[in-house]
């Protein structure tokens, strides 16, 4: 069975941090702090993880 991706649609995010506030293990900024990335490439989908989706003001983090 294939796992659970986050991905991040970066044209959406308007990199307000408030993934990376709710999750920092798994959420970060980029160089110039204005996207949101990923900080593990094998990131856990946890209850954070999924607390920061729901909060995401563009809709732009998705589980596939
Ligand atoms: S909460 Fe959404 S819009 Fe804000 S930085 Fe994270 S991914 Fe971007």
């Amino acid at each position: 069975m294939k796992q659970t991706e986050i991905v991040i649609d970066t044209y959406l995010c308007n990199g307000c941090g408030s993934c990376v506030e709710l999750c920092p293990e798994v959420f970060g900024m980029d160089e110039i702090g204005e996207k949101a990335i990923l900080v593990t490439s094998e990131p856990e989908i946890t209850d954070k993880v999924r607390e920061a989706i729901i909060y995401c003001p563009e809709k732009c983090i998705e589980l596939i």
